[in-house]
């Protein structure tokens, strides 16, 4: 059994239309060694960035805001390249809300399914979209995935493909200081976080 332990966060917010079918609240994760060309957010690569948030913590974060959203969304950054601590805070969701999971990952559905607690992460997950975003397969705004070889991978009866239809594609919130914060899926303006942006749990994705 994964025990508590740590992942590295850039920013979680609890109120995003976004980024999958309902209200969700968003996990993006820092780092990722995959370096796609026209990456949605180039400041989450660098593993060094974000801060380590202890998964019990997160959990009681996101079990707290169970009532106001029909989910969680993980993104990234590369959520697979923290594969242990992350189906440790998923396990503890999946045991203790309804809450449903959406997955983003660079990684196809078949490089999990032979990772080390791959299985195990894709038996808490709903909904997989994989693959790497390639700027020249781009789908237009509005269009989930991102790209054309990316998949939505239903992998429980949770949604249908249909709930990915007219997802708003960008966000923007006003920050607890007043900052503009953009959050959606489409490209390096609308997605992107930047590098410098505070991480923890407080309740934004994008500053510029
Ligand atoms: S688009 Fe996603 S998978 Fe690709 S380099 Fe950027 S963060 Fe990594």
């Amino acid at each position: 059994m994964i025990r508590n332990s740590k992942l590295h966060v850039h920013h979680m917010i609890f109120s995003s239309r976004s980024n999958g079918p309902g209200k969700r609240a968003v996990i993006w994760l820092q780092g990722c060694s995959l370096r796609c060309p026209g990456c949605f957010n180039p400041g989450l690569q660098n593993p060094e960035g974000g801060l380590d948030m202890e998964t019990s913590a997160m959990a009681d974060q996101l079990i707290a805001h169970r009532k106001d959203v029909e989910g969680i969304t993980v993104s990234g950054g590369e959520p697979v390249e923290q594969i242990e601590p992350l189906i440790h805070l998923l396990s503890i969701i999946k045991e203790k809300t309804n809450l449903s999971v959406l997955l983003f990952s660079g990684k196809t559905l078949a490089q999990i399914q032979v990772l080390k607690n791959g299985p195990e992460l894709l038996s808490l997950t709903d909904v997989l979209v994989d693959g790497t975003y390639d700027e020249n397969l781009a789908n237009p705004q509005g269009v989930w995935p991102a790209s054309t070889n990316q998949r939505i991978i239903l992998l429980t009866s949770r949604y249908l493909e249909s709930d990915f239809e007219g997802i708003p594609s960008q966000e923007i919130f006003i920050g607890p200081t007043g900052e503009i914060i953009e959050t959606g899926l489409y490209g390096s303006e609308e997605r992107g976080l930047s590098e410098n942006s505070s991480p923890s749990g407080r309740d934004w994705g994008r500053e510029r």
